[in-house]
């Protein structure tokens, strides 16, 4: 399995943004859009199959940081594995996350407040 990519963003300026996108705001949208523009020059494996994501990354996963409630990981997906239902995409890329922080010696747990998943 080729090396994953993840982005660790600050989880508060990852919701304002992406709310602000919801709403509309053009600048935000763009601002989500450019997430993987530092990795344009390179093959950027999905983040749940492996496979290459291809240019732009189509879909952006965004999952709990490790040990820190304040920050978020952004991980990258193929178009097939952004086609999958939420709760899929969640299992697998918890699963792997799992292995990833069991190999470093560490635990991960995930809390999902429910009242976030949509934003107003
Ligand atoms: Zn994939």
């Amino acid at each position: 399995m080729a090396e994953p990519v993840l982005l660790s963003l600050s989880r508060s300026e990852w919701d304002s943004m992406y709310r602000l996108a919801y709403k509309g705001e053009l600048w935000a949208a763009d601002q989500i859009d450019a997430l993987w523009d530092g990795y344009k020059d390179q093959p950027v494996p999905c983040f749940l199959c492996d496979h290459q994501c291809g240019w732009p990354v189509p879909n952006t996963l965004i999952l709990p940081e490790h040990g820190d409630p304040r920050r978020v990981l952004a991980a990258p997906l193929c178009w097939e594995c952004g086609e999958l239902p939420q709760m899929v995409k969640f299992n697998r890329a918890i699963h792997i996350l799992r292995e990833m922080f069991r190999k470093e010696g560490c635990q991960y747990h995930v809390t999902f407040n429910p009242k976030r998943r949509h934003p107003r």
